[in-house]
């Protein structure tokens, strides 16, 4: 069975998603899901995006089944590798996503981490941030949408071409390869064909650099959003020659397409 491995519920600051309406969603399309909660320690807004983790497994622990897991996004920064690295060992998570959303304590949706910058100086950063924590970061199983940068950079072309960033996408995929991570396939800017063009090669330098697994992620927020464009991302992932997994218990599990 195919997972969503990727989607938020009431846990997360920006979500009002129930579990039972996520778990619905899922069994009406034949998909297992992971609950992935966003954790981001100390967010540069007061209170955002941190969440009670023993309540989380207080409240979903007896939902827990062969078609729904637990996870966690971590927002990962270079100063709270010990703190994140500290709420993963001490609860049984199935799955965690590292991601990046704040840099140089700005939460990069804002608009100010744009101004007066030029892409490639932001896109620079925000890649050299993506490294840097993939060092210390072992514990986590895939590395959250690579393009999120994407969605909010206020640049006249915004997206990831891997021709334009080649030193810094190879530096952070191989590192993520040599220490058998996955990549994830997020699959919410997969409406756009462009954009998908503009991705494949990423995935595909991935393998090249000796990556082998995938997971795929809608980073849905309402239950509409679960499984979209799940098609595209698995025939993308067999295009790279790359593996679609879901985690249970913190391991790779291989899905049959
Ligand atoms: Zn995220
Ligand atoms: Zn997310």
């Amino acid at each position: 069975m195919l997972y969503d491995t990727h989607m938020h519920t009431r846990f997360s600051t920006d979500s009002r998603m129930t579990i039972e309406e996520a778990a619905a969603r899922g069994r009406e399309l034949g998909l297992g899901i992971t609950i992935t909660e966003h954790l981001d320690l100390d967010f540069p807004a007061p209170e955002a995006f941190v969440f009670d983790v023993d309540e989380y497994f207080r409240a979903y622990g007896d939902r827990r089944s062969d078609r729904l897991l637990l996870g966690v996004e971590i927002g990962m920064r270079g100063d709270l590798v010990r703190e994140n690295a500290a709420v993963v060992a001490g609860h049984p998570f199935d799955f965690v996503i590292g991601s990046i959303h704040v840099i140089d304590r700005i939460d990069i949706y804002q608009e100010d981490f744009y101004l007066r910058r030029t892409k490639a100086e932001v896109y620079g950063q925000y890649f050299g941030q993506m490294f840097e924590c993939l060092g210390g970061y072992d514990f986590i199983d895939s590395l959250g949408h690579i393009d999120y940068i994407a969605r909010y950079a206020r640049f006249e072309d915004p997206e990831v071409h891997y021709a334009e960033f080649a030193a810094a996408l190879d530096a952070v995929l191989g590192r993520l390869a040599e220490r058998e991570k996955a990549l994830e396939i997020n699959t919410r800017r997969l409406g756009d064909a462009d954009t998908v063009a503009a991705l494949l090669p990423i995935y595909h330098r991935f393998r090249q650099l000796g990556g082998r697994l995938v997971t795929v992620g809608s980073d849905a927020h309402r239950p509409a959003e679960i499984g979209k464009h799940f098609a595209l991302a698995t025939d993308m992932a067999q295009a790279c020659g790359l593996r679609p997994v879901y985690y249970r218990d913190r391991k790779p599990e291989y899905v049959k397409l």
